[in-house]
């Protein structure tokens, strides 16, 4: 069901140059700031002295909001190697339309991304054609299979950070060389608190994985002090734990997932990992949230096809839904407030993909990377509305409010929901 609502925007198109854009009577909203005004974008750059022989878009946005755009730690495109799910063109556009212009990658693809020729390859097929940001990661040990860690030294011009995905890396003393290599490369290890069973000592197997692999790893690092980015944290005490390294001068910071913010097991019993939790441990996730505990939602996109689905496979696929989720699920609850929400989708992850000098705040001489939302815009996602090749998501056929329209990478449109001719 898609419950289709005009939009309320009025956009005026001149001939002018397409990096140009005057904002108003809108509502401007990021980490700092909540309240109705106007922007400008001059060549692509926000600016509060707009030159006065310029032509520019106007865009007059009563009841819509204007926010930097989203970035995001954590997806999977799926290439080389799953493209039949999602590939990297597929991937940015579902990216583009959920108001994302910067996006991390996970390296758990076919080949997995372990060596230069893997990710130069993917840089040289895609060079100009992808409309938004990519941030490449590369394996922390080769072929995910943690036994010995990959070249930092020639990965690490290539990406931000080193992550196994969904395998936490169970032998100490790989993980141990891991921490080292990537403090003396100046990279950071993107974490999954994940252990196989099997690897726990007898003793701790009362205890959740993710606590068990969270309190090694922050451990080891006390002294090595690597860069270390812990990833869909879903227990309440991991991020506690990640809150204590933090005062203990280690350089870690955490995400969480929109699913485990929004989604209860109970609701939605839905295959992910890790897996959704129950209404209590959501409730307290969202706490520490708002104590400001976490640094980052990201979105852990894990398109997948249907058949793959009915074989279990573990994974939803967020990035077109990410918004309109947390928006109905949290904002117009309560539970979070917009500039909360800004600072977790924008903010947060530019701080830590080393981008916050010009990304991820409405602020002069910054990026014009920016989304223009409308909050009370009611619809549903059917299979024939996603732009990902896949559509697995507990919310499909779910009406939810607030919507991407518009989104802007450095003052080009890389998403238009049709309000632009
Ligand atoms: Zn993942």
């Amino acid at each position: 069901m898609i419950v289709a609502v005009e939009p309320t925007v009025a956009i005026t198109v001149t001939n002018s140059s397409k990096y140009n854009w005057h904002f108003k009577n809108i509502s401007l909203v990021d980490s700092f700031t909540q309240e109705e005004g106007g922007l400008w974008v001059e060549n692509g750059i926000i600016t509060d002295k707009p030159s006065a022989n310029n032509d520019y878009h106007l865009v007059d946005g009563k009841g819509l909001l204007l926010m930097p755009a989203f970035i995001d730690l954590h997806a999977h495109f799926r290439e080389p190697g799953f493209t039949y799910k999602e590939d990297m063109l597929s991937g940015c556009n579902a990216g583009a339309k959920g108001g994302f212009t910067a996006i991390s990658l996970m390296p758990n693809t076919s080949p997995v991304l372990d060596k230069p020729e893997f990710i130069n390859d993917l840089k040289k097929k895609y060079s100009d054609l992808l409309p938004l940001d990519i941030f490449y990661t590369a394996s922390i040990t080769e072929g995910q299979e943690g036994k010995k860690v990959v070249d930092f030294d020639n990965l690490s011009p290539l990406v931000w950070a080193f992550s196994d995905d969904g395998k936490g890396v169970d032998d100490p003393e790989v993980f141990q060389q891991a921490l080292i290599k990537a403090r003396d490369t100046n990279k950071t290890l993107l974490l999954h608190e994940e252990v196989s069973l099997a690897q726990m000592p007898l003793f701790s197997k009362n205890i959740c994985p993710e606590l068990w692999m969270v309190k090694r790893d922050l451990e080891m690092n006390q002294k090595i002090k690597a860069s270390l980015h812990l990833t869909h944290l879903s227990n309440p005490q991991s991020i506690k734990m990640v809150d204590e390294a933090h005062k203990k001068s280690q350089p870690v910071t955490c995400d969480v997932t929109p699913h485990h913010l929004c989604l209860n097991m109970e609701n939605f019993p839905y295959k992910v990992n890790p897996p959704l939790v129950n209404e209590s441990t959501r409730k307290s996730l969202l706490e520490l949230v708002r104590q400001g505990m976490v640094n980052a939602i990201a979105t852990d996109h894990a398109p997948h096809s249907d058949e793959d689905k009915e074989k279990e496979a573990p994974g939803i696929n967020n990035l077109e839904l990410t918004f309109a989720t947390l928006n109905n699920f949290l904002i117009r609850k309560g539970q979070i407030t917009l500039p909360k929400l800004s600072f977790l989708l924008s903010l947060g992850p530019a701080r830590i993909l080393g981008i916050s000098a010009y990304s991820g705040l409405l602020r002069n001489g910054f990026q014009a990377d920016l989304v223009v939302i409308d909050p009370n815009r009611k619809s549903a996602m059917n299979i024939n509305s996603f732009v990902s090749k896949s559509h697995n998501t507990p919310l499909l056929d779910y009406p939810l409010f607030g919507w991407p329209l518009l989104t802007l990478k450095k003052g080009e449109v890389v998403y238009n929901s049709g309000i632009i001719n």
